[in-house]
């Protein structure tokens, strides 16, 4: 298992969710032990930003990566991508300040990596090994992480809301990029119409629709298309926990996350890193 970078420079065009004008993100091969770096290329002069968690921040709408004054919103969903295709090394060139939302899922990221190649480099794989338990409690929320030879990831969600009630809550993943692409990718993020209005009439999450999320009402799920798996929700909960978590790069260890979101994940990561001895570095 060595580090891998794509092969092909490959570019996607698509609404921004704040915006809801049209975005560019163009994927560029990355050298060895590069990571994964977002580049502002709108700005003069162009500033790169290297994927870390001390970098990202949850606003109300998505996660977003801040270093000083420049921001890259939306971040999640192309990170989950990554992971899933075991991207170590890569330029994400954007010309605007958020990636582009596409279908609300992380299967066109997937696509597009696909298309592009995926090539192995030289040097070896690093992983995030951990070596005790680290947890974040939030009300009746948990996320958390445990020694384990392998990746694997536990999500559960609790909605009380008559869609979401009724699918399966409960979701494990024994983490391959295999069983990714034909389980998760495909999984929309949702939310709902009501919100949406509200956010619409600030001005706000311009370029969100019913083409990019599951939208609900007081009763159900108001696309036309309906789910696209029955247990939809908790799938897309699983691909942002995995998106979230590959901001450190892969990881060694077993998730568990009760009602997760992007601020705890985030925090778990802090976490973890701040304690010397709750992980190391591995070589594959
Ligand atoms: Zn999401």
């Amino acid at each position: 298992m060595t580090q891998q970078t794509i092969k092909n420079s490959i570019s996607v065009i698509g609404k921004g969710l704040h915006s809801g004008k049209e975005v560019k993100l163009t994927f560029r091969p990355a050298p060895e032990n590069t990571g994964i770096v977002f580049k502002r290329t709108d700005l003069k002069p162009e500033v790169s930003v290297q994927v870390n968690p001390d970098r990202v921040q949850e606003t109300m709408l998505c996660t977003m990566l801040v270093e000083g004054n420049v921001k890259i919103a939306t971040i999640e969903h192309v990170l989950s991508a990554l992971s899933a295709m075991g991207i170590d090394n890569i330029y994400l060139d954007l010309n605007a300040e958020e990636v582009p939302i596409l279908d609300g899922s992380a299967s066109p990221y997937i696509f597009l990596i696909e298309s592009a190649g995926i090539v192995a480099q030289s040097a070896p794989r690093k992983y995030l090994k951990i070596k005790k338990t680290i947890r974040v409690e939030q009300e009746d929320k948990f996320v958390e992480i445990s020694p384990y030879n392998g990746f694997h990831l536990k999500v559960s969600i609790d909605f009380n809301h008559p869609a979401i009630a009724n699918t399966p809550k409960e979701m494990n993943f024994e983490f391959s990029g295999m069983g990714y692409t034909k389980e998760l990718a495909r999984a929309r993020t949702f939310g709902f119409a009501t919100q949406l209005e509200q956010l619409h009439a600030q001005g706000l999450a311009l370029g969100a629709s019913l083409e990019n999320a599951v939208g609900l009402d007081d009763k159900g799920v108001i696309n036309e298309e309906g789910l696209r798996f029955p247990d939809e929700f908790v799938k897309h909960k699983m691909l942002d926990a995995i998106g979230d978590l590959y901001s450190v790069g892969p990881i060694k260890g077993s998730y568990n996350g009760h009602k997760p979101s992007h601020a705890m994940n985030n925090r778990l990561l802090r976490k973890i890193l701040a304690d010397k001895e709750a992980f190391e570095y591995v070589e594959a």
